[in-house]
């Protein structure tokens, strides 16, 4: 439960956001159009990032939104974050069954019972569009791959910083678990630096994501216990409220496993992601310099359009 100050300060900072025309209401919690100028701090960030991660030289690559259900079924979504998960749902039936549909519709009735799941989800991380590409693999080397994309997570909130549909710029690696814990130290070094030009006040902690039920409870801690999952919090609602901008997550041999992806070696590839939010990081930048771009700090301009 948060507090009735910090649900204050979220829909302080929304309206304000809505007031200078950077986000646009639609009249549902997290879901918003973005103006010009927020989308050009957005692509300014994932320049920036993109600039980062290149001495890695990754595959750049684009998904859609969505990933077949296969995808989403196998990586246990459904099971782990049923509270977040959006599995596409269509109409499949006949004329009888379209009247039917139409009765409700002309009704005002719920109309859930007339569609049926289809073969795909909403995808909720871009990371997870990229594993199933190294299906059945073996890597001579380790592999980094970069991509940006819109998630969905159901978790309607007023707080601008926690959308429905936001987007990701993700780096990820697969290989030898020594490679992949060296590249997660680099991007440990590098998160926060680019932050910190940015003009944000960042620190990192050990964090570990909502896993869903009793069961759930415990894959959280064990994954705290194990810091598989670190973030870069950003004090944009005070220092007891900070928002995670960005986070890397360490699988291990998880995503190896799940799509048979190995290593020179035969074993499984270990494999880690660092995800920037770029709604989260440009929602913090208008926090920190304005809502006005043109009276930002010089540095700050030049590190996202140099
Ligand atoms: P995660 O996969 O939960 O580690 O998320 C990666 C990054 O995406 C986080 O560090 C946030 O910056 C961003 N993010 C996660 N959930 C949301 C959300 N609901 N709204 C906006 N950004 C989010
Ligand atoms: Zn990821």
């Amino acid at each position: 439960m948060i507090s009735d100050e910090l649900r204050e300060a979220h829909v302080s900072m929304r309206d304000r956001l809505f007031d200078a025309g950077l986000l646009i209401p639609s009249g549902i919690d997290g879901l918003y159009g973005r103006s010009a100028d927020f989308e050009k701090v957005v692509a300014g960030l994932k320049r920036a990032v993109g600039a980062l991660g290149a001495p890695d030289g990754p595959v750049e690559i684009e998904f859609p939104p969505m990933i077949p259900r296969v995808t989403f079924d196998r990586l246990g979504y459904m099971r782990n974050f049923p509270q977040l998960c959006g599995p596409v749902f269509s109409f499949r039936g006949g004329e009888r069954e379209f009247s039917s549909l139409l009765h409700s519709l002309d009704e005002g009735e719920p109309y859930d019972h007339h569609l049926s799941q289809s073969e795909v989800a909403l995808s909720p991380a871009c990371c997870y569009s990229v594993y199933p590409t190294q299906s059945g693999q073996q890597l001579d080397q380790a592999r980094v791959f970069q991509t940006a994309q819109y998630c969905f997570r159901h978790e309607p909130s007023p707080d601008p910083m926690r959308l429905q549909a936001f987007r990701q710029i993700e780096n990820i690696v697969l290989g030898l678990p020594d490679r992949v814990l060296d590249w997660r130290e680099q991007w440990l070094e590098r998160a926060p630096v680019l932050l910190t030009d940015l003009g944000l006040q960042v620190r990192s902690d050990v964090a570990n994501d909502q896993f869903f039920g009793r069961a759930g409870r415990l894959m959280s801690m064990s994954q705290r216990e194990q810091q598989l999952k670190i973030e870069f919090l950003v004090p944009v609602f005070g220092e007891d409220a900070p928002t995670a901008c960005a986070s890397i997550n360490y699988h291990q041999d998880h995503f190896g496993e799940l799509f048979d992806i190995r290593t020179s070696d035969g074993e499984l590839a270990h494999s880690s992601c660092i995800g920037f939010g770029l709604e989260r990081c440009t929602v913090a930048l208008f926090a920190a310099h304005g809502t006005e771009i043109r009276n930002w700090p010089h540095a700050v301009r030049d590190c996202l359009w140099p």
